[in-house]
C-alpha cells in the first residue's frame, strides 16, 4: 500500500483530544515532555532490541534526540534515532489507546472541566498532548531495520482522522513535527524551549541537542549556527549523587518513568553495595492508578543493566503487594541478555527485591511514624490510596510481617469513624486492665460493622473493638493471628472469653442465669436441631435478643458470604 490512505481514530481518542486541548491548555509546554519522554523510550527500546542484533544500529550508533524549529514554516521538530515504527505501530500505536482502565476512565468524566483536567492528568496524555499547541502534526519515521523505502508519514489535524502513506525515510527513528496554532509563536524560541527542555526533560540520559545561536551584527538578530549543543545533563538521573538532584528533577523523573502526571508522594534512592550490586530509586504515586486491582497487571519497576534497559514492568523485582511502586533498578550484575524466565530464577534479582521490599516499608515507616504533620498526612493519604494493597503484604511477605502489622491502619469503636487512622499500637495503649486481646469485627459494610449486635457488650464496657469492612480482611486476618503477644480475637466467634474484664459478681450471676434457663435452652436445641450447632445463652448482648455466632474453628459468616458471592 504506497498511496495516500485516511482512517478514523478509535472513539476514545477523539474523545482525549477535545478534552485535552481545552483542558490542558493553562500547562500546554508539557507537549515538549511528553514527546521527549517517547524520544528517550524509543531509543530505549532500540538499545534493548540490539543486544540482540547489533544490526540495528546500522551506520548511525550515537543515540539522540534533536530538537529544532523554522520560525518561517511555524513549525516545531523533535527527532530521534531510535527505535521507530512501522505502517502497523504507527496505526495502533498513535490512532487507539491500549492502556488498561481506558473505558473507566471515560466512564468517570463529569463535564466539569477542572475535574477533568485533573483526571486527564492522571490518565496520561503523551503523544496527543502536541495538538495542545499544534493544529496538524505530521510523523515521519522509519523502524530500525527496515529498508529506507519502508517509511512512513502520519498526520493528522486532531480532529476525526489521521492519514497514512509510505515514503523514503533514509534516517531511522522518528520526527515528530507540529505545525503551530495561530498565536503559538512564542515557543518558536531557542531560549524558550531550552529552557523548556531544562525545567522538564533535564533528567532524561540521551543528549538533546539543538542548535547554537550567534548574535548577527548585520541583520541584528541572533541567527542559528550549523553546531548543536547538549541542552541537558545527559547523565541517567539515578546513577548520579543525590545532592546533584534538584527535588524538581526528582519529580520529573518519576512523571517520566511512571506516566503519571502528578508529583510522586514519596521517594527513595539508593546505591546498594555488596553482594549484589545495584541503584534504586523508587517512588510511591500519591494516587492509585485506574487498574491497582487488575491482577494481571504488571509491576511499575524498569530494569536497567548497567544503564541499558532491559525491560518495563519486570514484576520480579517487587513483592505483589507493592505492585504500586514505580521507578527503575539498575543492577550491576544481571547479564545484558537477561530475560523474564531468568529472573524468576535468579538470586541476585532475590537480594534485589528483598531489599527493595525493605526499602519501602522503611520509607512508608517513615511518614508513618513522623513527627511533622505534612509527613503524617502524606501517610493518610498513602493507606486510602493504597491500604487495602498492603494488607495483602500480611500474607504473601511472611518475613515483614510484623513491620507491615505496625503499618496498618484501621477504623474502630474509639471514635466510631469510617476513616481508617487507627494503628494496632494505638489499640494496644488503649486496652481496659485485664483485658488480653485485640477485639476486631468484620462485615461488609462500615454500618454494618458499627451496628452489629456482637459490639453491644464492648461498648458498655468501654473496649474498643476494631471495625474490619474491606474484602481482603478476613483474608488477611487469616494470617494475623497476634500482635506483640496479643492475640487477635473476633467478636462474633465461639464462647467469647472475656477472661479478666468481668469481675467474679458478674461470672456468678451469669452462671445463675444459665442455670434458670437450662429447661429453656434444652427445648430450643431441639426445636432449632437442624438449623443450629448449638444454643446458648448469651451476656455478650445488652439490647438485642438474640445473635448468630461462628464456631471457634469456622469460618466466618461474613468470610462465608464472600465466598457464596465468588461462587465457591
Ligand atoms: P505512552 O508513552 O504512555 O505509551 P504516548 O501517547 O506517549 O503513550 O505514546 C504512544 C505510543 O506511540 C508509544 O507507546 C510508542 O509505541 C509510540 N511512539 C510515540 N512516540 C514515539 C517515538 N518517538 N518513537 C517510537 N514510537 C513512538
Ligand atoms: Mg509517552
Amino acid at each position: 500500500a504506497t498511496e495516500k490512505q485516511t482512517m478514523g481514530f478509535q472513539a476514545e481518542v477523539k474523545q482525549l483530544l477535545q478534552l485535552m486541548i481545552h483542558s490542558l491548555y493553562s500547562n500546554k509546554e508539557i507537549f515538549l515532555r511528553e514527546l521527549v519522554s517517547n524520544a528517550s523510550d524509543a531509543a530505549d527500546k532500540l538499545r534493548f532490541e540490539a543486544i540482540n542484533n547489533a544490526g540495528l544500529y546500522e551506520d548511525d550508533p550515537e543515540l539522540k534526540i534533536r530538537i529544532s524549529f523554522d520560525k518561517a514554516a511555524r513549525t516545531i521538530t523533535i527527532s530521534d534515532n531510535g527505535i521507530g515504527m512501522n505502517r502497523d505501530e504507527a496505526i495502533s500505536h498513535l490512532g487507539t489507546i491500549a492502556k488498561s482502565g481506558t473505558k473507566e476512565f471515560f466512564s468517570r468524566l463529569s463535564g466539569d472541566q477542572q475535574k477533568d483536567a485533573a483526571l486527564i492528568g492522571q490518565f496520561g496524555v503523551g503523544f496527543y498532548s502536541g495538538f495542545i499547541i499544534a493544529d496538524r502534526i505530521t510523523v515521519e519515521t522509519r523502524r530500525a531495520g527496515t529498508p529506507a523505502a519502508e517509511g512512513v508519514r502520519w498526520e493528522s489535524e486532531g480532529a476525526g482522522d489521521f492519514s497514512i502513506e509510505q515514503i523514503d525515510k533514509p534516517s531511522r527513528g522518528t520526527d515528530i513535527i507540529l505545525h503551530l496554532r495561530e498565536g503559538e509563536d512564542e515557543f518558536l524560541s531557542a531560549w524558550q524551549l531550552k529552557s523548556i527542555i531544562r525545567k522538564y526533560s533535564d533528567h532524561i540520559s540521551l543528549p538533546i541537542l539543538m542548535h547554537k545561536e550567534e548574535w548577527d551584527e548585520e541583520k541584528k538578530e541572533t541567527v542559528q549556527k550549523d553546531e548543536l549543543e547538549t541542552v541537558n545533563q545527559a547523565s541517567a538521573l539515578w546513577s548520579r549523587s543525590k545532592s546533584e538532584i534538584t527535588p524538581e528533577q526528582y519529580e520529573e523523573f518519576y512523571k517520566h518513568v511512571s506516566h503519571d502526571f502528578g508529583a510522586p508522594l514519596a521517594y527513595t534512592h539508593n546505591r546498594v553495595e555488596g553482594r549484589s550490586e545495584y541503584t534504586q530509586l523508587l517512588y510511591i504515586p500519591a494516587r492509585a492508578p485506574f487498574d491497582l486491582w487488575d491482577r494481571n497487571k504488571r509491576g511499575g519497576i524498569k530494569l536497567y543493566v548497567k544503564r541499558v534497559f532491559i525491560m518495563d514492568d519486570a514484576e520480579q523485582l517487587m513483592p505483589v503487594y507493592l505492585r504500586f511502586v514505580k521507578g527503575v533498578i539498575d543492577s550491576a550484575d544481571l547479564p545484558l541478555n537477561v530475560s523474564r524466565e531468568i529472573l524468576q530464577e535468579s538470586r541476585d534479582v532475590r537480594a534485589i527485591r528483598d531489599g527493595s521490599a525493605k526499602r519501602v516499608l522503611g520509607l512508608l515507616e517513615e511518614l508513618a511514624n513522623s513527627e511533622d504533620q505534612a509527613q503524617k498526612d502524606k501517610y493518610a493519604t498513602f493507606w486510602t490510596e493504597f491500604g487495602q494493597v498492603l494488607k495483602e503484604g500480611i500474607g504473601e511477605d511472611a518475613a515483614n510481617k510484623e513491620r507491615i502489622a505496625k503499618l496498618l491502619r484501621f477504623a474502630s469503636t474509639h471514635n466510631d469513624s469510617e476513616v481508617q487512622n487507627v494503628a494496632l499500637a494505638d489499640y494496644l495503649g488503649r486496652m481496659k486492665e485485664g483485658q488480653d486481646k485485640i477485639y476486631y469485627v468484620t462485615a461488609e459494610t462500615f454500618q454494618a460493622a458499627k451496628n452489629s449486635p456482637h459490639l453491644e457488650i464492648f461498648r458498655k464496657k468501654g473496649v474498643e473493638v476494631l471495625l474490619l469492612t474491606d474484602r481482603v480482611d478476613e483474608w488477611m486476618l487469616s494470617f494475623l493471628t497476634e500482635f506483640e503477644g496479643k492475640e487477635l480475637a473476633s467478636v462474633a466467634k465461639g464462647g467469647l472469653d472475656l477472661g479478666q474484664l468481668e469481675n467474679e459478681a458478674e461470672k456468678k450471676q451469669h452462671e445463675d442465669t444459665q442455670a434458670e434457663y437450662k429447661d429453656l435452652v434444652e427445648k430450643m436445641k431441639t426445636a432449632l436441631a437442624d438449623k443450629a450447632k448449638d444454643v446458648r445463652v448469651t451476656f455478650r448482648l445488652t439490647d438485642s435478643p438474640a445473635c448468630l455466632v461462628a464456631d471457634e474453628n469456622e469460618l466466618s459468616g461474613n468470610l462465608v458470604r464472600m465466598l457464596k458471592a465468588a461462587g465457591q
